[in-house]
């Protein structure tokens, strides 16, 4: 793994207790794959870091330029194809309190694990849980922090009301995301998703609005209710590690036929077609 410009192998401790990252999740991170040796939407992936770190005053320390080649060299030193990166910046070594003035510099990881791409009808039970997603708020969705309480406490509640994933509401009520995924709903052959001020910016989901459109397929994002998820056609999740899943069952409704619908088919098709036809080497 890469840790602050050296490479050290996977085993070896790296990290101090006195890391705010470790302390109380000050930091932000990235999720990325690579497909047959491309690291797909590298850039797109570079400048969310970036943004998520502004967002929280931190200076990763590096350009966006350094950042990409280090993981784009993190995947060549371990001579792997298909691999899901993991980016991670904290701001560093502090002491026990809160202050991110006593932490000097960021300390900037980078993991990662073989993947191999699924472009497989993977389908989900999901439940709407009541724990919230934040939005506005300080701690924007926007940001992917180190901070991930609020989507574990999300994950607890599906394990134990029987989904394999969580949708989690805003403070309003509308339908905000999945647990680590975007959301896509379909009624009469028109799909929908909620703007982005209670979900993170999901680089699948813009690749997703991309394709649909491009297939001629119509996409309006707008708030989505209980309501719609509960009467749609088709339910999809997407993200980096999920692609694009279909949800067939939420809180004992079943969706639409109960199997991967005809939307969600071809999203995954296409997303197959991207993933292995573009990227950065
Ligand atoms: N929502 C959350 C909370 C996530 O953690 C992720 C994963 O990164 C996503 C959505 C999907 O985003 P992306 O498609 O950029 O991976």
């Amino acid at each position: 793994m890469y840790v602050n410009g050296k490479f050290v192998p996977e085993n070896q401790p790296v990290i101090s207790v006195f890391d705010h990252g470790f302390l109380y999740g000050d930091g932000v991170f990235e999720g990325i794959r690579a497909y047959k040796g491309r690291v797909f939407k590298l850039r797109e992936h570079v400048d969310r870091l970036f943004d998520s770190a502004k967002a929280i005053d931190l200076d990763i320390g590096m350009t966006k330029e350094a950042m990409e080649e280090a993981i784009l060299e993190t995947l060549r030193q371990n001579n792997l194809k298909d691999a899901y990166i993991r980016p991670i910046v904290s701001r560093g070594n502090g002491d026990l309190g809160l202050d991110p003035l006593k932490c000097d510099k960021a300390n900037v990881f980078i993991v990662l694990k073989t993947m191999d791409s699924l472009y497989d009808t993977m389908e989900l039970k999901a439940v709407t849980v009541g724990v919230r997603r934040n939005a506005p708020d300080a701690l924007s969705p926007n940001i992917k922090s180190l901070n991930y309480l609020n989507n574990i406490l999300a994950k607890i509640e599906a394990n134990a009301k029987g989904g394999q994933e969580a949708i989690f509401l805003d403070n309003n009520g509308f339908v905000a995301e999945g647990s680590g995924d975007n959301i896509f709903i379909i009624k009469n052959g028109v799909v929908y998703t909620p703007p982005t001020i209670n979900n993170l910016k999901g680089i699948t989901r813009a690749t997703a609005i991309e394709l649909l459109e491009k297939n001629k397929i119509p996409v309006r994002v707008e708030n989505i209710g209980l309501f719609d998820v509960y009467t749609a056609d088709e339910i999809f999740v997407t993200g980096t590690a999920a692609e694009a899943a279909a949800v067939v069952w939420v809180d004992g409704r079943t969706v639409g036929t109960g199997k991967t619908g005809p939307v969600t088919a071809l999203m995954l098709k296409e997303f197959e077609r991207v993933t292995t036809t573009t990227g950065t080497e």
